[in-house]
């Protein structure tokens, strides 16, 4: 089974609300270990590519519309997260281009934006960054396929993963992005990327089921 072919689109518009309604509470966590914009600088981007995908209304092309995405939020997020996020949105774009939206399709479109993630911050599982909540959610995926799971209940695995990867980085001693600075100070706290990452798969998910 696939999920409907205007999901990419109906996702991240989706992202721009979830922003905005999670803004503080992504400023918070930041404020904590960082310098307090997290949210900010994630409502401004998605808000930014909704407007966007507005004006380009008959873009649904999976491909199309997360290449768009990487492109916007690369130039309107301040900060680390954008880079991260462009990356990693830009190597799924290119990974499921011309395909259908099969569980193998969203399970290759995890991994390239994890690897992308890696590729550009050059993080790896336990730093206290969105890489654990990436690394999580594409475990987590790769499980529920295996155990036949179809498109959606893979998305719903994914962000259940990204969640509890999330959690687990309350626990880690940062030592990647603006966090590292505080050492030690970081452990007891949860790092905001890798929570935001737990939104945006959450919406993936909740577009894949209605
Ligand atoms: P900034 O730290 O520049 O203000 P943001 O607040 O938008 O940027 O994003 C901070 C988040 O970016 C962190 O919580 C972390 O998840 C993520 N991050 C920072 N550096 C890296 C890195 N090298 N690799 C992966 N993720 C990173
Ligand atoms: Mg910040
Ligand atoms: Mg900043």
């Amino acid at each position: 089974m696939t999920v409907p072919g205007d999901w990419a689109r109906r996702w991240m518009i989706q992202c721009a609300q979830v922003m905005r309604d999670h803004r503080e509470e992504l400023n918070s966590l930041d404020r904590v270990i960082g310098d307090g914009d997290h949210g900010e600088n994630l409502a401004r981007g998605f808000s930014a590519l909704e407007q966007r995908l507005e004006e380009s209304a008959s873009d649904t092309d999976t491909s199309t519309v997360l290449t768009l995405a990487a492109t916007t939020l690369m130039s309107t997020v301040g900060g680390a997260s954008g880079p991260l996020y462009g990356t990693a949105l830009l190597r799924a774009a290119k990974a499921v281009r011309s395909r259908q939206l099969d569980g193998d399709c969203v399970i290759d479109l995890l991994v390239a934006a994890c690897e992308g993630i890696e590729m550009r911050g050059h993080a790896v599982t336990g730093e206290k960054t969105m890489v654990d909540a990436w690394e999580s959610a594409v475990k987590a995926a790769q499980v529920a396929a295996l155990s036949g799971a179809d498109t959606q209940q893979v998305l719903v695995a994914a962000a259940q993963g990204a969640c509890a990867g999330a959690d687990a980085t309350v626990a880690m001693r940062a030592s990647k992005g603006r966090s590292s600075y505080l050492g030690e100070r970081s452990v007891g706290h949860r790092d905001p990327g890798a929570q935001s990452t737990a939104l945006i798969l959450k919406a993936a998910a909740q577009t894949a089921t209605n």
